[in-house]
């Protein structure tokens, strides 16, 4: 338990969390809304040929500033949130970033109707995907698995879903730079358990890493958050903004 409310955030100790919820949700907080994204994120969000594209995109980038919020003290308002993509250097993609605060690390992650995000006084990354997406995933399976995670897999009572928790893992080490896309056969995740406890939050060491996940059933989403510090699940309803 932390004493917040009672210290200033300031002087908190280092910190990373994560928030998964629907993007229906955080639309739906006071305050929230396309009118936080900047000029360059509305044009990005205006591109979508769906509009449930364009929500899911919107609710991602709110969900980022909520959470940067929480852990700066500040309100969700008061954030420019700004990408960069090394790959092209160009600024309307790419690892996402707070201009105005370096000292805070974001990442963030949207699938369909569900988003997740993530910040941190350490770089953090995260990922969400929807549980019924596995099946269509596990096609990709042997050619982003080390051998013995495919063979994880296979035996496993439930396949997809044990691909979803590497799949998961494994994009949050890519937004961390710790892996590409390219490369992601070459992280071998085989020594970290693939079921969570009776679906509670899991932390387990990878490397210099500590990998959180959880399961969010509600949602019917699976979520990896990673950091060199442990994140934390926060709910939606909990973050201050
Ligand atoms: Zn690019």
């Amino acid at each position: 338990m932390t004493s917040a409310g009672l210290t200033s955030n300031a002087s908190a100790a280092p910190d990373v969390i994560a928030t998964v919820a629907t993007s229906a949700d955080v639309l739906r907080r006071p305050g929230a809304g396309e009118h936080l994204l900047t000029a360059v994120e509305k044009e990005r969000a205006a591109r979508f040929r769906h509009e449930s594209g364009r929500t899911d995109f919107i609710a991602g980038h709110v969900l980022v500033r909520l959470c940067a919020a929480d852990l700066l003290g500040v309100p969700a308002a008061a954030l420019t949130l700004a990408q960069h993509c090394p790959d092209c250097d160009k600024g309307d993609h790419g690892k996402p970033y707070l201009p105005d605060h370096p000292g805070i690390e974001v990442s963030l992650s949207h699938t369909r109707g569900v988003v997740a995000a993530a910040a941190g006084h350490r770089p953090v990354g995260v990922d969400v995907e929807l549980t019924d997406r596995g099946g269509t995933l596990l096609d990709v399976a042997p050619r982003v698995l080390a051998e013995e995670e495919l063979r994880q897999v296979r035996e496993h009572t439930d396949p997809a879903r044990a691909f979803l928790r590497l799949w998961v893992r494994k994009e949050a080490l890519v937004k961390i730079g710790r892996t590409t896309l390219d490369g992601l056969a070459s992280v071998d995740l085989s020594g970290l358990p693939l079921d969570l406890p009776g679906g509670a939050p899991l932390l387990s060491p990878f490397e210099g890493f500590q990998v959180l996940d959880w399961v969010d059933e509600a949602h019917g989403a699976a979520v990896a958050a990673v950091s060199e510090l442990p994140p934390r699940a926060v709910a939606l309803d909990a973050l201050r903004a």
